[in-house]
């Protein structure tokens, strides 16, 4: 949802309206690989803090312990999810997240996709808003398919929505489950002392 919100100031006695469009945005979070912050439960818990400096986290999900997807001779993933209400232009954001995984450690250089990472963040779902450029699609070409990412998604935003249909995020994660039964108990939440 593109909201406006404004920042009053006076000049010269004239009330003036600073007006951003802020938008929220659901970012997934996932690691199975130790960074220079520690386990991966310290490295999401330092990324969900650096999101902050984005704008403001509005909502974090529980930790989810998630069955590797694709490529399975790998340590489980550990997969979360923030809500995030930002100024920022999606282009934008996705550099920053880019960023903020490559501080973690996060290295490109292997080219195995799906393979083992310190650090992954992906931007799922903008309420209101698809994009479809160069770089970056939102929602996140896979989501409908990923019970990782839907199933921390659904614990902090059930009811948004995909801008093309109108599902909710609820229905795509109940259609996924009907399809693969399995999926289920692919994703467990966890609780952990470090998030
Ligand atoms: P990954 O290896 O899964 O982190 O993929 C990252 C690449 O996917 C980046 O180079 C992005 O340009 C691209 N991408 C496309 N859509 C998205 C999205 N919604 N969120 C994050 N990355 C995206």
């Amino acid at each position: 949802m593109l909201a406006e919100t404004g920042a009053g100031f006076t000049s010269g006695g004239a009330a003036h309206l600073l007006l951003k469009a802020m938008r929220v945005v659901y970012i997934g979070l996932g690691a199975n690989l130790a960074s220079s912050a520690g386990p991966p439960e310290a490295t999401l818990a330092c990324a969900a803090e650096r999101l902050g400096a984005l704008g403001r986290v509005a909502a974090r999900s529980r930790l989810y312990s998630t069955a590797p997807v694709g490529f399975a001779d790998q340590p489980r993933f550990l997969n979360a999810a923030v809500k995030l209400e930002t100024a920022l232009e999606p282009g934008a954001l996705l550099d920053a997240l880019m960023g903020i995984e490559a501080g973690f450690g996060r290295d490109r250089s292997g080219g195995l996709k799906n393979g083992p990472r310190t650090l992954d963040l992906d931007i799922l779902l903008i309420e209101g808003e698809a994009v479809d450029e160069p770089g970056l699609v939102v929602p996140h070409p896979r989501l409908a398919e990923r019970a990782f990412a839907l199933a921390p998604l659904c614990e902090i935003g059930a009811g948004a929505r995909d801008p093309a249909s109108g599902a909710t995020m609820t229905e795509w994660l109940e259609r996924l489950f009907a399809e693969r039964p399995e999926e289920r108990g692919a994703v467990v939440g966890i609780e952990s002392n470090l998030w």
